[in-house]
């Protein structure tokens, strides 16, 4: 007995869960109204750790390896929203090395119960203070690397981390839509993402369009529309948007940016749940809102590619949950069933 429609090869057996890191399905979204686009999503979510992280995990740490940096027995310590730490727990754990995370308050308590479960040591800082403040989530886990002699990873400025989506993501979604890829909508953290697809597509597709998702206070969007630095704000999706312009982010290789606030975002994975049956965090939501207003705009057919970043089960308590979403006051513009806001 099956319900797929499309017939598709079984996986093979694996001997270690970090054969089963990328070469993730690619989803057509059907049920959203996509004007003349059809729209696919990248689900990142299926990867071991939960998300697009895992394959950033892997590659720092084989550079680490390789070039020294990570010696038998040795400590890692990174700044993460949470992803980048379960990737490196999912990764560095079972090779025996010590791991160290510096995670601002604001993350979900599902991210760090999950960190604390797998075995990795968790110290939550401040959300509300920005670079160059020493309880900072970078500073903070610069200085613990420096007391502690360990590996500082550094996904902002890791080249390994933008490489690990130029050689792996990238070819994928290329193979997976037989070359045939008009836009990518991605969101950017540490600009691993956009810069490593980015790069691959400007080699092998140079037409493919860069589009970012930015959540409403973060600098990045409003730098690229007016070329100004504004002051940033505050947003509730978690993992993307950021208060600087990290050393990974090549914003260079973005063509249209767009601006989601934090309702938008939350009705996105809302009705990508609802529609498609698709636990996304908040992060695609935000990327999926961008993508609808991208395919909206449209005047000819176009092939829109993005992400779902990791899984929304890190989320049942905020994203997913009425009494979150009020206290955020946000209820009267998070409603089931509602887009409107969307394409505002
Ligand atoms: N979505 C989520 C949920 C994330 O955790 C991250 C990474 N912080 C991103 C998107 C952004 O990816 P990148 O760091 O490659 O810009």
């Amino acid at each position: 007995m099956t319900n797929e429609t499309t017939p598709r090869p079984v996986p093979r057996l694996v001997h270690s869960s970090l054969d089963l890191i990328g070469k993730t399905p690619m989803l057509e979204l059907s049920r959203f109204d996509t004007g003349p686009c059809r729209l696919f999503a990248k689900l990142e979510s299926q990867n071991p750790g939960g998300s697009i992280k895992d394959r950033v995990a892997l590659s720092m740490i084989a550079a680490a390896e390789r070039d020294g940096r990570l010696k038998p027995g040795g400590t890692i310590v990174e700044a993460t929203a949470g992803n980048t730490g379960l990737g490196l727990a999912q990764v560095g754990l079972p090779k025996g090395y010590r791991l160290i995370l510096v995670v601002p308050d604001k993350m979900s308590r599902e991210k760090v119960q999950h960190l604390r479960a797998i075995g990795a040591e968790v110290r939550t800082t401040r959300s509300d203070v920005g670079k160059g403040h020493p309880e900072y989530y970078q500073d903070m886990a610069e200085r613990i690397a420096a007391e502690t002699g360990g590996f500082y990873v550094n996904q902002f400025g890791n080249p390994a981390n933008p490489e690990a989506h130029e050689t792996t993501t990238a070819p994928e979604i290329y193979e997976q839509l037989e070359g045939k890829v008009d836009a990518i909508v991605v969101g950017v953290g540490s600009g691993g993402t956009l810069s490593g697809i980015g790069r691959y597509f400007k080699r092998v597709s140079p037409t493919t369009e860069m589009v970012l998702a930015d959540p409403k206070g973060s600098i990045l969007a409003p730098l690229i529309q007016t070329g100004e630095t504004i002051e940033p704000g505050s947003w509730a999706v978690e993992g993307i948007g950021e208060d600087f312009v990290p050393p990974n982010a090549d914003l260079s290789l973005v063509s249209r940016a767009f601006t989601i606030t934090d309702a938008q975002s939350i009705t996105a994975a809302r009705e990508l749940l609802a529609r498609e049956g698709i636990l996304a965090g908040s992060s695609s939501g935000t990327l999926l809102a961008a993508a609808l207003r991208y395919c909206r705009e449209q005047t000819v057919p176009k092939n829109v590619v993005t992400l779902v970043c990791d899984s929304g089960n890190k989320y049942l308590s905020k994203v997913f949950d009425d009494v979150w979403v009020a206290e955020q006051g946000l209820t009267d513009r998070v409603r089931h069933g509602n887009l409107r806001d969307l394409v505002a």
